[in-house]
C-alpha cells in the first residue's frame, strides 16, 4: 500500500493552541467533508497534498460549531518597513526612522516581550508607524513564522504595550493507510509517513501492541493527522488525531483528546500499566517474518520469555512503574534486573551488557534500566524478557492486564463529541481507500 490521499476539512485556527485538538474541533467551520474522488497520488508527501473540490459531498454531515478564530484587525496608520542589517540595533533603526532616543527607550521598556528587540536578527524586518506629530506609535516584528510582536501606544494613557500576535493558522487533515508486508517501518514509509509519525504511531499503541516482535504481515493501520498551513503554505505536521491498528486480527483504536492524550473510543486511556515491549521496536532487527507463527512466539513456551534481538548497547526499558528487587550478575542470566510492580507482577530482563539501576531503586515505565548485551548463557546478543503474574510466567503479549483508567468524568462528554467526529474521519478514510483499490 503506497498511496496516500488527502482530504481537506475546512478548518482554521489561531495559534497558540492552548487545547490542541479541542480547539480544532471547537473552531471548525465545516460544511461536511469535501472529498476527492480522483486519482491516487504517489506518496510524496511534502506537500502536494491533493486538494480537490470535485464536488463530491460526503454523506456524513459533521456538525458545525462556532469558530473561535480571532481575526486580525487592520489599522490604517502609515507603516514603514525597515530591514535589519548587520550590526543594526533598535536604536540605529529608530534613528533612521526619525524617532527619538526617548522613543527607543520607551519601546524597550514596554514589557517582557519587548526584550526580544534587544537582539535583532539581520535580514528580519521591522515595521514602524509614526503618529501625526512624528513620534513613535507602533511596531511590528515577526519573531517567527507564526508569531509577530506588536507594540502599540494606547491612545488614552499614552503607554506602550507589547503583545505577541499568533498568525492565522490553517489545519488540514490528511489520511494515511498502510498494510504491513515486510515490516511496520516500511509500511509507514510506503504510506508516506515521516519517521516521527511512524515512531509516534508505535508510541500510541505501545501498551497494546508489541511492535518489536508482534507485528505480522497483513496487519493494517489507518491514521488521521494534522497538517499545518500558513497563507496556503505547508509549515509542518501536527498531531496524529486518530488511529486504528489491526494487529493479528485484533483491532485497536485511539482518539486524541484535547489534552493531547489518547483514549479508546469508549474513553479509556491508551496508557496502561505495562508496555507490551521493553525495547523500542526501531532497534530490533529482523523483527518480522512472513512465517505464520513467529519463531519468537513459538519459542516462548520453551523458555518462558520473549527474546528481542538488537544491537549490543540498545536501551532496555522498564515496562511498568515498579521497584528493582534484583540487579546483579550470574553465569546463566549474565547481568540481570528484576522489577516488582505492585503485588502481582514481576518483570525480568536478562543478558544485559550493563545494568542501569540498583536493587531498591524505584523505576518509571519507559525508564532505561540497562543496555542489551550478550552476557550469561547466550548464543548471541539479545534481551530475554520475562513477565510473571503471581509468580507464574505469562506471555507479555497476550496476558490480561489491569484495565486502563477511564477519562475523567468531567471530560467524558467533551471527549465523546471529539471521538464521534474522529471515528467518522477514520471511517471515511477507509471507505475512500477501499473505493480506490
Ligand atoms: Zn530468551
Amino acid at each position: 500500500m503506497r498511496l496516500i490521499y488527502t482530504v481537506v476539512l475546512k478548518t482554521f485556527k489561531t495559534l497558540p493552541k492552548p487545547h490542541r485538538t479541542g480547539l480544532v474541533i471547537a473552531s471548525v467551520f465545516l460544511g461536511g467533508l469535501i472529498l476527492l474522488p480522483s486519482e491516487p497520488v504517489e506518496a510524496s508527501r511534502h506537500q502536494e497534498s491533493l486538494v480537490l473540490d470535485a464536488g463530491v459531498r460526503y454523506p456524513l454531515e459533521l456538525s458545525v460549531l462556532d469558530t473561535t478564530d480571532v481575526l486580525v484587525e487592520e489599522d490604517d496608520g502609515e507603516w514603514e518597513t525597515y530591514s535589519v542589517g548587520r550590526g543594526d540595533t533598535l536604536a540605529k533603526i529608530f534613528k533612521r526612522a526619525g524617532f527619538s532616543a526617548r522613543d527607543t527607550y520607551d519601546v524597550t521598556q514596554a514589557g517582557e516581550l519587548a526584550k526580544t528587540l534587544v537582539t535583532l536578527i539581520p535580514g528580519d524586518e521591522l515595521s514602524l508607524r509614526a503618529s501625526e506629530d512624528g513620534s513613535f506609535s507602533g511596531l511590528r516584528y515577526a519573531v517567527s513564522f507564526k508569531e509577530t510582536l506588536r507594540i502599540e501606544r494606547n491612545e488614552e494613557s499614552g503607554e506602550l504595550s507589547a503583545e505577541l500576535e499568533a498568525k492565522e493558522f490553517e489545519t488540514r487533515y490528511s489520511f494515511a493507510q498502510g498494510e504491513i508486508d515486510s515490516s511496520f517501518w516500511n509500511a509507514g514509509v510506503d504510506a508516506g509517513l515521516t519517521d516521527n509519525q511512524i515512531m509516534h504511531l508505535a508510541g500510541i499503541f505501545g501498551w497494546d501492541i508489541d511492535f518489536a516482535v508482534g507485528i505480522r504481515q497483513g496487519d493494517i493501520f489507518n491514521i488521521v493527522y494534522e497538517e499545518n498551513y500558513i497563507d496556503g503554505e505547508f509549515v509542518g505536521y501536527g498531531d496524529i488525531v486518530a488511529a486504528e491498528f489491526i494487529n493479528q486480527g485484533e483491532r485497536f483504536v485511539a482518539i486524541q483528546h484535547d489534552d493531547g492524550n489518547y483514549y479508546t473510543p469508549e474513553g479509556r486511556s491508551m496508557r496502561k500499566s505495562f508496555l507490551r515491549a521493553p525495547i523500542n521496536f526501531k532497534y530490533v532487527s529482523s523483527n518480522f517474518t512472513k512465517a505464520r507463527f513467529h519463531p519468537v512466539q513459538k519459542r516462548w513456551k520453551a523458555h518462558n520469555g520473549t527474546d528481542y534481538v538488537a544491537a549490543v548497547g540498545t536501551p532496555v526499558m522498564a515496562s511498568g512503574d515498579g521497584k528493582v528487587i534484583e540487579a546483579s550478575y550470574n553465569r546463566f542470566n549474565g547481568n540481570y534486573v528484576f522489577v516488582q510492580h505492585g503485588e502481582k507482577y514481576v518483570t525480568k530482563y536478562l543478558h544485559l551488557k550493563k545494568r542501569g539501576v540498583k536493587k531498591g531503586d524505584m523505576v518509571k515505565q519507559g525508564q532505561t534500566i540497562g543496555y542489551l548485551g550478550s552476557t550469561g548463557m547466550v548464543t548471541g546478543a539479545h534481551l530475554h524478557y520475562e513477565f510473571l503474574v503471581d509468580g507464574v510466567h505469562r506471555n507479555p503479549r497476550t496476558v490480561e492486564l489491569p484495565k486502563a483508567r477511564p477519562i475523567d468524568a468531567n471530560q467524558k462528554d467533551a471527549f465523546m463529541k471529539i471521538a464521534e467526529v474522529r471515528l467518522q474521519q477514520l471511517d471515511n478514510t477507509k471507505r475512500i481507500m477501499l473505493a480506490m483499490k
